[in-house]
């Protein structure tokens, strides 16, 4: 029974390779279980449908969350389910405040959502995901977040129901999947040295937002409390080209391995001269949102950020992963304010990766998913299938 089994799933995963509908090969080669109910409800007829469900859930932040100009202690957030045959798929959209043009409000989440219930009936095969997750992408333009939900809940759907995790089906070895680098919020510099310290012996990689005019002093107060490699965010903050370069040369002396959008994501020339010159790989996030906008990039940063949110989810980011590559790009995978929902469906992409920041859920009070696990700084996935998520 059991090989019997192991060669039905073998053969539910040939069959999406191929572009087959696993259901029905699973139906042809075997007479009992959820295989029995495909063929009676097609010789009924009645073919299974996939309906949506969504409602709002807001984050409670561990910690209030400092930028600049605001501070914010909770995140808008939509949980999604899509259901079919009787197995249900998690999906979420993440909206933080200071990205609501890219990724939208709670109303207008709910409203795109509204619509994607009343068009997903038309669809009867959830395998089909390119053509449903196409048609979705062009209800209307923007929507980023809705749309990454309802892939996201689509793949956690179609991994249960071909009973395997989403890095097995994109054939990666998940002992590969890197540590999480961890946030060290802007603070007075007694605080730095506290928040270090608390996570010096949880990660192997920090990070840190610079773009202040205490960028040097934040990370020599890091460095006076652990050695550990720093990723540095500048998150648009270098308006200089010239000081750019400068503060990467000294960044690469004090151990720092990568830096984020260095300056405004839309001086190309400058980043692009800042590229050529910079020890450190220079990733793009600002600068890049979805698959169209990677051919662009190709020799003005070494490496883009994927994040679902931005990108519409798990399949965009899987093609903007294979572009990348193919363009001779590095990638990391990163995140938003999320619950271990969107969290394990991008660390599903981890071990393609070539540098991780998922801790969005380690940010939250309210998780209401048990999913991906940070384990001694790596980033650990279950053997779960899907996107590996059980609800709390
Ligand atoms: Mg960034």
């Amino acid at each position: 029974m059991q090989s019997r089994r192991n060669f039905l799933k073998t053969a539910a995963l040939a069959a999406l390779g191929s572009g087959l509908a696993a259901g029905s090969l699973a139906a042809n080669e075997t007479g009992g279980g959820r295989a029995a109910w495909f063929n009676i409800n097609r010789l009924a007829g009645a073919a299974p449908r996939m309906r949506l469900r969504f409602f709002p859930y807001e984050l409670k932040l561990r910690h209030v969350f400092t930028v600049a100009t605001y501070s914010r202690s909770t995140t808008p957030d939509v949980q999604v389910e899509v259901e079919y045959d009787g197995v249900v798929g998690y999906g979420e959209a993440s909206m933080p405040p200071y990205l609501q043009q890219e990724l939208g409000s709670v109303d207008s989440v709910t409203a795109f959502l509204q619509k994607v219930q009343g068009e997903i009936g038309r669809f009867q095969d959830p395998f089909q995901l390119e053509d449903i997750l196409s048609y979705i992408d062009g209800l209307s333009g923007g929507n980023a977040a809705a749309k990454a939900a309802v892939d996201i809940a689509l793949h956690d759907l179609v991994g249960k129901l071909l009973q395997a995790p989403w890095y097995r089906i994109w054939g990666l070895d998940k002992d590969k999947a890197p540590s999480t680098t961890f946030t060290i919020g802007i603070d007075t510099p007694e605080v730095v040295r506290q928040k270090t310290r608390e996570c010096a012996d949880r990660f192997n990689i920090l990070k840190v937002k610079l773009g202040s005019d205490h960028d040097k002093q934040l990370i020599e107060t890091i460095r006076s409390v652990t050695p550990l490699p720093i990723a540095v965010d500048a998150n648009q903050g270098w308006k200089d080209k010239h000081r750019a370069l400068d503060m990467i040369h000294w960044l690469k002396e004090q151990g720092v391995v990568m830096v984020e959008q260095p300056m405004p994501k839309e001086q190309l020339d400058d980043l692009a001269w800042v590229t050529r010159q910079s020890p450190l790989p220079v990733f793009a996030d600002e600068s890049v949102q979805r698959l169209k906008d990677i051919p662009a990039l190709q020799g003005v940063f070494t490496g883009i950020n994927i994040k679902l949110m931005k990108c519409t989810g798990m399949r965009e980011a899987w093609k903007m992963l294979t572009l990348a590559r193919a363009l001779g790009m590095k990638v990391m995978i990163g995140c938003m304010t999320e619950t271990s929902c969107a969290i394990s469906a991008a660390a599903q992409l981890s071990p393609a990766v070539d540098f991780a920041d998922l801790d969005g859920s380690l940010l939250i009070a309210n998780d209401r998913f048990k999913g991906m696990e940070v384990v001694n700084g790596k980033i650990t996935l279950p053997d779960r299938p899907g996107i590996g998520v059980v609800k709390l």
